[in-house]
């Protein structure tokens, strides 16, 4: 490997907007076996929207204040979108007396002395609120591709509502021209299986990881690694800090935090997915006028 070969191949992996932390990146890049993308903000916009909200008791209004007054304090995107949405129908939120986020799951929040939780079946299963009646509907919302969530008030099964969040629009090319240069894809992410195998299907990807809580994101990395695998992880939010870290190659979204930018080895100015099929190409490049 020369020097000379491996700073033009840098400079023009550059240009494209892709950033290899040091010269040893854009070699080991070359190696990888498998591509493991997270699907929030990396495959998807990560800019989720209100889609869907369904009462089992009470007024709709009713309970979109109480699912806003939980979320008012909540930092998570799908928090955004449900304030967002609340507002324009000129709900007004109440802060929380408490709050708990539980990462990977949702939240639990006491407001106006209610208990008002808001997430997924894991979450509400932890509290002993029985669900089933609204599985039907879950089902449904996820085959769309939506991301369901479940609404307890005072421990009773209150409504459910959907956030959806549209694939980026070079995330199938990208993922297409990757598989071309003999790469494996696979999708890690925290959402539901349902709703990861839409994602997934909508832009070419046919392997799936779902259900991972945050801080095994990492532990599924290592399992792909002592399977054999040289593993490649795209991502863009803290979560994944420590599976880029993990990773044999890290690429990080620029459009993401920057504590995955830091973890990771590769940064994507674009924030897209066909940088990560240049940075691919250009280490292949790079890699073959080296031999
Ligand atoms: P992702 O991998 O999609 O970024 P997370 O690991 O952050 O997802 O969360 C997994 C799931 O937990 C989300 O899809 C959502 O259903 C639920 N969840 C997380 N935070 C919240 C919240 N603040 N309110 C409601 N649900 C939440
Ligand atoms: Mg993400």
């Amino acid at each position: 490997a020369t020097p000379t070969s491996i700073m033009a191949g840098s400079g023009r992996a550059a240009e494209l907007g892709v950033l290899f932390k040091g010269g040893e990146h854009i070699e080991i890049a070359h190696q990888m076996d498998v591509v493991v993308f997270d699907k929030t903000g990396t495959i998807t916009k990560g800019k989720p929207e209100l889609t869907d909200v369904h009462s089992f008791e009470m007024k709709e209004e009713d309970l979109l204040y109480w699912i806003a007054s939980a979320e008012k304090e909540s930092e998570h995107p799908v928090a955004e979108a449900i304030l967002q949405n609340v507002k324009e129908k000129g709900i007004q939120p109440t802060s929380p007396e408490e709050f708990i986020a539980i990462p990977g799951e949702g939240v639990r929040v006491t407001v106006s002395t209610k208990e008002v939780m808001v997430g997924t079946r894991r979450l509400m299963k932890r509290y002993g609120i029985e669900i089933s009646q609204s599985e039907p509907i879950l089902r449904t919302w996820e085959e769309e591709g939506k991301t369901a969530m479940l609404v307890a008030v005072d421990q009773r099964l209150a409504g459910i509502i959907a956030v959806a969040d549209t694939v980026k629009e070079s995330s199938k090319a990208g993922i297409a021209r990757i598989k071309e240069l003999g790469l494996e894809v696979r999708m890690l992410t925290g959402d539901n299986e349902r709703t990861a195998q839409a994602i997934a299907e909508e832009v070419g990807i046919p392997s799936v990881i779902a259900g991972v809580l945050p801080e095994q994101k990492a532990a599924e990395i290592k399992k792909l690694q002592s399977s054999g695998y040289k593993v490649a992880m795209v991502g863009d939010g803290i979560n994944d800090a420590p599976a880029l870290v993990t990773a044999d190659i890290g690429m990080a979204m620029g459009t993401g935090t920057d504590i995955a930018m830091e973890a990771a080895d590769v940064t994507l100015m674009k924030g897209d997915l066909q940088s990560v099929a240049d940075a691919f190409a250009m280490s292949k490049k790079t890699v073959s006028n080296i031999r």
